[in-house]
């Protein structure tokens, strides 16, 4: 994808052209690999990458920053606590964006936080060309910043915070001593539930064992600009425009630094922006960075409906109507109150369908016993069949096709007044989506009102993940117990990913999840930057 255009790369200097004489510092893999650049697994990222990337590193490195960003952003839709946003998070960042404690054996820590200090600079140039866009920037990185802070181990966190040069004074004992009874009913609430936290469960906490914590606490005074959120909460004590915080608190004063810090941050670097505009190789990644956009890729091993094993036929087809998500139940529905679907609805669930198992000969069976309801047999072998027969890679160019993501089903034009196809959190009117999730048994109460704000928003794909956690909550629940919370609530971003979610769930659930079937579906997340 990254065109070279002779005329605008003339005289750059490219990657495998790099002198490395002059350098010591560049070791046998090319990169200078010393540890030293990243003495803490935190980074406030106040200075930039200094080192070259090759394009692919570029591209995948923000890519997989992206994800994660996304599904926070995913987890603040759908209204999660902290600690449920930990939950889905914890596996996410492993895979995505590791930064493991070190140890002996880690040789890869300096790449991990590599990774992790150019990427965010390549999503700091991607995401700071709008308004919105360095809003929404700022909160998922604060999260992000927030969820890798509570992973690290006190030592860590104490030597992470002594490297910032942050603008808080330690108070003195006279201050302390003279506003002791306002501190103490300040921190009161707060120290009590970190105590109770780190107590066994029944274990009262008494008003003297706050009173000797906070005894041996250090208080910082700093202006009261910088803990807007601890003031609101009234957890820390305010006079004359000094706030006095705990240390127990930094937490919230460092993330406050940091989002402050960030946000000027990007106010500069979108004035480097029109120096960066002449490179034709960045800025089509920059800007499909910035577009946010996940496609995800089904893939079941590229069988699609030709397995061996499918529970799926055009008999049962439509008992697995409560697993599929609300775009496929409307598309069976269309079918079957009219024996007929318009071009791109066909599409849409025949894909589908295809994906969730059904094999060629059996999707035949199925479009032709509703088609057949409408039409003769003759005219469906005419008109029909060979679109359906083509989609499986049996007639025309023989390609394999495979199920549509949100993403592709959400850029076909919109449907009209007699059409199917799309994703009704998007096309369905507010009443019409409504009587669709009364369906569902989510009718008139606040779960619905949720929905349909998320849509509302044009949050799509978070109301869809709001729904498939509404309907399939006891499952959840039993998954959460059973797995030990080691279940996927990531964001749904493909129907056959909301199905074989669903599937797993109640065969988790029934005893019949197969040795080995660990997978919640098949399908694997990317960009698109074409
Ligand atoms: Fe279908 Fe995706 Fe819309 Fe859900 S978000 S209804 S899976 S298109």
């Amino acid at each position: 994808m990254f065109r070279k255009v002779k005329r605008k790369t003339d005289g750059r200097r490219n990657f495998d052209d790099r002198d490395t004489s002059f350098d010591t510092s560049f070791g046998a893999g090319g990169f200078h690999d010393d540890l030293a650049q990243y003495p803490h697994r935190l980074s406030f990222y106040k200075l930039p990458p200094m080192e070259e990337v090759t394009l692919e590193e570029f591209e995948t490195w923000a890519i997989d920053r992206l994800k994660v960003l996304l599904e926070i952003e995913s987890c603040s839709a759908r209204s999660m606590t902290f600690k449920e946003t930990e939950q889905v998070m914890e596996k996410l960042l492993a895979k995505y964006l590791p930064l493991n404690v070190p140890s002996k054996e880690s040789s890869s820590l300096y790449q991990e936080r590599k990774k992790d200090h150019y990427s965010h600079f390549i999503l700091r140039l991607a995401f700071c060309r709008s308004e919105e866009l360095r809003r929404r920037f700022v909160k998922a990185e604060t999260t992000l910043f927030k969820l890798r802070y509570n992973m690290l181990s006190m030592t860590e966190q104490r030597n992470f915070v002594n490297s910032l040069d942050l603008p808080w004074v330690a108070a003195t004992d006279e201050e302390i001593s003279k506003f002791e009874s306002q501190l103490y009913a300040c921190s009161y609430a707060s120290v009590r539930s970190l105590l109770r936290a780190g107590s066994a469960s029944g274990i009262k906490i008494t008003d003297d064992q706050v009173r000797q914590y906070l005894k041996h606490q250090t208080f910082y005074k700093l202006p009261f600009e910088y803990v807007p959120d601890l003031l609101a909460m009234r957890t820390a004590f305010l006079h004359q425009g000094y706030v006095y915080v705990g240390q127990f608190q930094q937490s919230s004063l460092i993330l406050s630094e940091f989002s402050k810090f960030l946000k000027e941050q990007l106010d500069l670097t979108v004035r480097g922006l029109p120096g960066l505009d002449e490179d034709d190789r960045l800025v089509p990644v920059l800007n499909n960075l910035s577009k946010g956009y996940i496609s995800a890729e089904y893939n079941d091993g590229g069988n699609f409906g030709n397995g061996e094993e499918s529970e799926v036929n055009s008999e049962n087809v439509n008992s697995f109507l409560s697993d599929m998500p609300l775009c496929m139940q409307r598309l069976m529905e269309g079918v079957s109150v009219n024996h007929h679907l318009k071009y791109g609805g066909r599409q849409q669930l025949a894909f589908f369908l295809k994906g969730i198992g059904l094999s060629a000969d059996e999707a035949i069976k199925f479009w032709r016993n509703q088609f057949t309801k409408s039409m003769s047999a003759e005219r469906f072998n005419k008109d029909y069949k060979y679109n359906f027969r083509h989609n499986y890679g049996l007639e025309g160019g023989r390609i394999n096709y495979k199920p549509w993501d949100c993403k592709t089903i959400m850029n076909k034009p919109n449907p009209t007044k007699t059409e199917y196809h799309g994703c009704p959190y998007r096309d369905l009117h507010r009443d019409e989506l409504l009587v669709m999730l009364g369906k569902l048994g989510l009718e008139n109460n606040r779960s619905a009102d949720d929905v349909l704000d998320l849509s509302n928003r044009g949050e799509y794909q978070a109301a869809c993940t709001k729904v498939f956690e509404l309907v399939n909550r006891d499952d959840i629940d039993y998954a959460l117990k059973t797995k030990n919370g080691n279940v996927d609530q990531s964001s749904i971003v493909h129907p056959n990913q909301y199905f074989d979610r669903s599937r797993y769930l109640k065969k988790l659930r029934a005893g019949t999840v197969g040795k080995g079937a660990e997978s919640q579906s098949g399908e694997s997340q990317s960009i698109a930057t074409q």
